[in-house]
């Protein structure tokens, strides 16, 4: 059984076959998806797309590249859903420096707000970190640190040593479809050498597909060719791996999985 950490089910590219793709994620045998939220408008639609299935869990936040999108008040009405809806987790949200012409100080306000909603809350956290791993490292620590902030770097690109520095924050790292790339060494040492307790699988759907679907919409079912690509890098079974990253992933958003 897989747990896809990071799934961007309600995404409009999903609004004509939704059902036929949550199907398909269950007959691969991936039972559960987090699905997290963009930015305030999203969030009622995202709430109805994740009734539709008891394996859909919502995340609630506002993400750095929908930055356009955001307004002050939103982190105060964030915390007033997330107080109301109880969701998995807080996020998406996070540091994009690759996207050209979105504020950085703006961003790193978004995101300081919804670590601080983290700490108070004691939600996880999924952060997204584009080229900003080590920014999104040093805000943890300050404020979310000595373990007062948990969550998880989805989409995972930094370094060994960035995600050995995480890890030691309460971080665990999202492996999703670029895994599956041969030339993405750095990463495959990364997987290789990192505790299976952190790491978590992901699609990141509709983005982001294996090597093997490259350029099409990503989906769910899609997961059991990044668990193959970790194991293979891990020389561990693909059923190890996949046990272990679903109990990771039911641990930290609070899922229960077992005897299911
Ligand atoms: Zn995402």
């Amino acid at each position: 059984m897989l747990f896809d950490s990071h799934c961007h089910l309600d995404a409009p590219e999903f609004d004509d076959d939704r059902a036929a793709v949550v199907s398909r994620a269950r007959a691969a045998g991936v039972r559960w998806q987090l699905v997290p939220g963009t930015h305030r408008d999203e969030w009622p639609a995202l709430r109805e797309a994740c009734a539709a299935d008891a394996g859909l869990h919502a995340a609630y936040g506002l993400h750095p590249t929908f930055l356009v999108h955001h307004r002050p008040a939103d982190l105060d009405a964030l915390a007033d859903w997330v107080a109301r809806e109880r969701p998995a987790a807080i996020g998406e949200c996070g540091l994009d420096f690759c996207v050209e012409g979105l504020d950085r100080d703006a961003q790193q306000r978004y995101f300081e707000g919804q670590l601080e909603l983290a700490r108070e809350t004691g939600l996880p956290l999924v952060v997204h970190a584009r080229r900003a791993v080590e920014a999104v490292i040093h805000a943890i620590r300050r404020i979310g640190g000595a373990g007062r902030v948990r969550g998880v770097v989805h989409s995972y690109a930094g370094s060994e040593e960035q995600a050995r520095q995480l890890h030691g924050l309460g971080f665990l790292i999202g492996i999703g479809g670029p895994v599956t790339y041969a030339r993405a060494k750095r990463m495959h040492r990364v997987v290789a050498a990192a505790p299976l307790e952190q790491l978590l699988l992901e699609t990141d759907a509709p983005d982001q597909p294996d090597c093997a679907h490259r350029g099409q919409r990503n989906e769910p079912a899609r997961i059991v060719a990044v668990c193959e690509a970790v194991a293979r890098l891990r020389e561990a079974a693909p059923a190890e791996v996949a046990a272990a990253t679903t109990r990771n992933a039911a641990q930290l958003f609070g899922i229960g999985v077992e005897g299911d």
